[in-house]
């Protein structure tokens, strides 16, 4: 195999076909879909898989000969320059061991605090080599409802590259259980953000927006064999609202030949099908007529591309409607394979913060199997699902060892008492000395660090893996949760994991009256003494009083960390609280970071927060509250 070759699938099957992105008529799109099939047919599944297999045997040497590209394509650079110095020069004559020991001694971990100064001069136009020797054009602006606040992460071609790379992989597994027709359709709830310009001139969007907008995401469609239901114009619209009902009505028009529906991140799906529930009526109208309700879509370049997909179709809108009228009647249980009946599966990122919705989206999917989409990051491509026939709760990430150079901090859990909040998100683990992919352990868990081509040098991603095996010579990752994410008042120690499956408890008991929970957040109370943990949940339906305190306590009880147990006891934590907040608050949250610059196909809801906006939102929405009464004894 050719340097190259080991670095990428070789161009048979990933190379995009060069076209402009100027807008096209119907007809053109039609003519250029039948081509699309037609070259899709070059069998590059086994390819690729085979391609995958050979870097996987060999993850170790792979990991060092990735870092030794990093460092030659990005030699020189300020960044690189200030910790290695002149010794950046004999990087070319070692070996790659020599090269990653020393990198790792002599470069730093770094957190995004550290490079965002860099950044900010990039943004700003220093077209200089600060981080990458080519100039950095575009930069993405990650969710940041993890960590309050978007931040700015550089893109490059080899970000969409990556992304491609791994979406044709993981197809190619998902082909081989769940076979697919060629040129079928994708029902696909993907949104763009709004891209804008920074002082200096580089377009800022999320990822995921520059990736839907790169030929490489067209280059997708043709090689898996598969096409969005939507034209661009409604992924870019930058109205999720407006988008969300274009990809409804273009779904249920296509509704024969829909071979899957996805997302990125699973949110998107059930936002999606709940707005369906109100929404039928106005969509099945649209159909009827070939028309475009003007009150829901207002924005003209997208109205302008739906309607040429449309016509009047009086017996498909009779058909859906009395589907509708059905699935209403069965609380929407199964719509997707009831609207969608060639559907094969349900795919998007269904684990981390997403495992809240999975509930749910088993209420839509029915029978459906649920398939779980890759683990990345605005930094970096990181872990792909080789098995999709694994349940949610169960999927590993195999780690592709050409992506990025990846190191793992090994993390204990510690049992020390701090008396600051700040303390104990800072000291939340014990951690030893980085790890290289070839040193990790089963069993262990580990924060991810990467080296990037884009620029990042050992930065921390703030997301705790376990190893749960290895796939040939690279390591499977179960994803944990965010590090920061964490309940902590005293000296317990929560993790969103944990929060979640305290939740779950507490929504069992919610589940034996005839509310659904929708959305949850919590909030560790700190200010009053003792502290205590608040859970706010919106809630769908009616339920008693009696009932909601019953999950309360049942949630209380949950929380199995040692520290918080005996803190409990003890009564320094307070009883939990649970705070039921009125129908649309989460729309509200989801509103509140869409206006400041996050994206819909990326929003994670945070699990835990101490955004004053969000509190403040939270609070003046509460309409009930509830205290465990569980430990009574112990106050
Ligand atoms: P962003 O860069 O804002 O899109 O967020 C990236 C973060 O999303 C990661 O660092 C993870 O915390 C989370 N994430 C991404 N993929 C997955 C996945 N498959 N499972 C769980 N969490 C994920």
């Amino acid at each position: 195999m050719c340097d190259e070759e080991i670095y990428r699938p070789t161009e048979r099957f990933c190379s995009p076909l060069m076209k402009t992105t100027k807008k096209t008529t119907k007809e053109e799109r039609e003519r250029e879909r039948e081509r699309e099939r037609e070259l899709s047919m070059t069998g590059y599944e086994e390819d690729i898989m085979e391609w995958f297999d050979g870097i996987a045997a060999n993850a170790g040497q792979t990991q060092r000969e990735t870092l030794r590209r990093i460092l030659e394509t990005n030699h020189g650079v300020e960044y690189l320059k200030r910790w290695i110095g002149d010794q950046g020069d004999e990087l070319r004559n070692m070996d790659s061991e020599a090269i990653e020991s020393l990198f790792t001694s002599l470069v730093p971990l770094s957190s995004h605090a550290d490079v965002e100064p860099y950044i900010q001069r990039i943004a700003d136009g220093d077209s200089s080599p600060i981080l990458t020797q080519q100039p950095i054009t575009m930069l993405s602006l990650s969710s940041g409802t993890t960590e309050g606040r978007p931040k700015y992460v550089p893109f490059t071609r080899h970000s969409s590259r990556t992304t491609l790379d791994i979406f044709k992989l993981a197809a190619a597994y998902r082909s081989r259980i769940y076979p697919i027709r060629a040129g079928g359709r994708i029902l696909e709830f993907i949104y763009s953000s709004k891209q804008f310009k920074t002082k200096g001139g580089l377009t800022v969007g999320t990822a995921t927006t520059h990736y839907f907008a790169s030929e490489e995401f067209k280059s997708k469609q043709k090689s898996t064999k598969s096409f969005t239901c939507s034209p661009p114009e409604v992924v870019s619209s930058g109205d999720y609202k407006q988008t969300t009902y274009c990809h409804l009505l273009l779904g249920l028009i296509h509704w024969e030949q829909v071979e899957f529906v996805t997302s990125t991140f699973a949110y998107s799906i059930v936002h999606a099908l709940s707005a369906l529930e109100d929404l039928w009526e106005e969509l099945c109208e649209d159909i009827r007529e070939g028309k475009l309700s003007p009150t829901r879509v207002t924005e003209a370049s997208m109205r302008k591309a739906v309607l040429e997909e449309l016509k009047p179709n009086p017996s498909l809108a009779s058909r859906m409607e009395k589907g509708c009228e059905e699935l209403k009647r069965s609380n929407w249980l199964a719509t997707v394979p009831k609207l969608w009946p060639n559907a094969k599966y349900v795919y998007s990122i269904l684990t981390g913060s997403m495992q809240a919705y999975l509930k749910k989206l088993r209420h839509y999917s029915g029978e459906l199997p649920l398939v779980s989409a890759d683990y990345g990051s605005t930094e970096s491509w990181i872990g792909v699902n080789l098995d999709p026939t694994s349940p949610p709760e169960e999927v590993t990430f195999t780690v592709i060892p050409t992506f990025s150079y990846f190191e793992f901090i090994p993390l204990k859990k510690t049992s020390t008492t701090f008396t600051t909040v700040e303390q104990l998100v800072a000291h939340d683990f014990i951690e030893a000395e980085p790890l290289p992919i070839s040193r990790v352990k089963v069993g262990e868990q580990y924060e991810v660090v990467l080296t990037t081509f884009t620029g990042l040098y050992r930065q921390r991603l703030g997301d705790v893996v376990e190893v749960s095996g290895f796939y040939k010579g690279t390591p499977q990752l179960n994803f944990i949760c965010r590090r920061k994410l964490i309940l902590a008042v005293n000296i317990d120690k929560s993790t969103e994991k944990d929060l979640q499956l305290v939740v779950e408890k507490g929504s069992q008991v919610l589940s034996r009256s005839k509310a659904e929970l929708v959305d949850f957040t919590s909030h560790a109370n700190v200010v009053e003494h003792p502290g205590h943990y608040i859970i706010y949940w919106e809630i769908k339906g009616e339920v008693e009083e009696s009932v909601l305190g019953e999950c309360c306590r049942e949630m209380d009880l949950s929380f199995l960390d040692h520290g918080y147990v005996l803190s409990r006891k003890c009564n320094s934590i307070g009883p939990l609280e649970l705070r039921v907040v009125d129908r649309g608050t989460f729309k509200k949250i989801l509103d509140y970071y869409i206006e400041n610059g996050a994206a819909m196909s990326q929003y994670k809801m945070p699990r835990c927060t101490t955004n004053q906006v969000l509190l403040r939102i939270l609070d003046a929405c509460t309409v009930k509250r509830f205290l465990s009464t569980a430990y009574k004894s112990a106050s």
